[in-house]
Formats: structure tokens, sequence, C-alpha cells
């Protein structure tokens, strides 16, 4: 499947709830989603389809992929690896997802949403444990230190980073260090400490049909 490229904002409508794909727009008043809840397109306003048991399954991996930004093949295998560990499938699902490297840089606050984090990344800006690391679905593991390289820190848009670092609450399984632009990753989030609203269980039964 493709990259999308389009409006993100179709996303959410789409899926029929804020996926928080922008920064601070997703939080005000000019949040596509919340001034016209329905469906993109011509007729998504008067669409009257009965979603089937198929749908409601489809919908919520296409939720989640997106959330996370991640193609259809690559989550597929991350869907593989989940069942391959001990435990729930779909919490060791989203445990997979929020270990990309992409996912913990905006998790700690170095951007305003994950596919500026995605970009961050590419760019070269973070190091892993002191190496440079550019692939955004690296999965780090608890004790990886994250850290903005030293290069990066004296440019304009770090330096304007570095005044809302610390701002939003870093999850309990991360440590945020802001005056070292560092995090570490504390241990492997439960459940619980996944704000994600998903229904992973309607994954695994998606994949197990
Ligand atoms: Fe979704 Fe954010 Fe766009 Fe609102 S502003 S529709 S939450 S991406």
């Amino acid at each position: 499947m493709a990259k999308y490229t389009g409006p993100v904002c179709r996303l959410c409508r789409r899926e029929g709830v804020k996926l928080f794909l922008k920064t601070d727009r997703c939080y005000t008043g000019k949040c596509s989603f919340d001034r016209r809840p329905v469906p993109p397109g011509e007729h998504g306003a008067g669409r009257r389809t009965k979603v089937t048991d198929y749908g409601l399954h489809l919908r919520e991996k296409q939720k989640t992929r997106r959330v996370y930004g991640v193609l259809e093949r690559q989550f597929r295998n991350y869907f593989v690896e989940a069942k391959r560990r001990k435990g729930v499938t779909g919490e060791q699902l989203l445990r997979i997802l929020e270990s990309r490297l992409d996912n913990i840089v905006f998790r700690l606050g170095f951007s305003g949403n994950r596919i500026e984090a995605r970009q961050l990344v590419r760019h070269g800006h973070f190091q892993v444990n002191g190496r440079r690391v550019d692939i955004p679905s690296y999965l780090c593991k608890p004790g990886d230190i994250i850290r903005l390289s030293a290069k990066s820190r004296d440019s304009v848009k770090f330096k304007i980073l570095a005044e809302g670092l610390g701002i939003r609450p870093t999850p309990t399984w991360l440590q945020l260090d802001a005056s070292d632009f560092k995090g570490t990753v504390l241990h492997v989030p439960s459940r619980e400490e996944i704000d994600v609203q998903v229904a992973e269980h309607l994954i695994v039964e998606l994949y197990s049909r």
C-alpha cells in the first residue's frame, strides 16, 4: 500500500475520531473534525451505510495504523512479531508500536506530532546510546538513551523547541532530562500507560481470520 500524502485531517474524519496528527491545531477550534465530524467526500454527511462486522475490525486496524503512521506491510510484520511474543497479542502490538524511535521522540516532546518526529529522526537529529540513528522504525528497549545530537542543539528550530520541552507530560515509562535534551526508556509500557484509544483485540481478530 502506498504512502498517504493527502490532507491528514481527512483521516480523522474517515475514522470518526480525532487522531491528533497535527500539532497545536488539534487542540483549538480550528480542528477540522470538531468543525465537521462527518466522513470526507461530497456525500460524506448524508452517507448512511451499515457497518459490517468486518468493517468494524478493519476500521480499528486502520485507525491504529494511522495514529502511528505505519504502512500496511510493516503493520502486519509488527503483528507477526507481537504474536510470537509471550502475553496478550494486542497489547504486545501496541508495545512494539510505542517503542518505535519516532514515537518516543514525539512522546518525549521533541516534536508536536509523530509525522514531524519521523522527519526529525530521518534527518539524523537523534542518537540512541550515543550512536546516530536515522531510522524512524528503530525499536528502542528499556535502558536506551535517546538524545538530541550536539550539532542540532545549536539550530534555531531546536532552540525554540527547547523552550517548550517538558511542558507536555512525559509518559511514566519514559524519563525526560530537558536540560540535557535526552530521554531514557525506563521500562516496556503497560497497556494502562499507553493512552491510545483503540480496541486492539479487534485487530488481532481481523488478522486471525
Ligand atoms: Fe485530526 Fe488534528 Fe486535523 Fe483535528 S486538527 S482533524 S485532530 S489532525
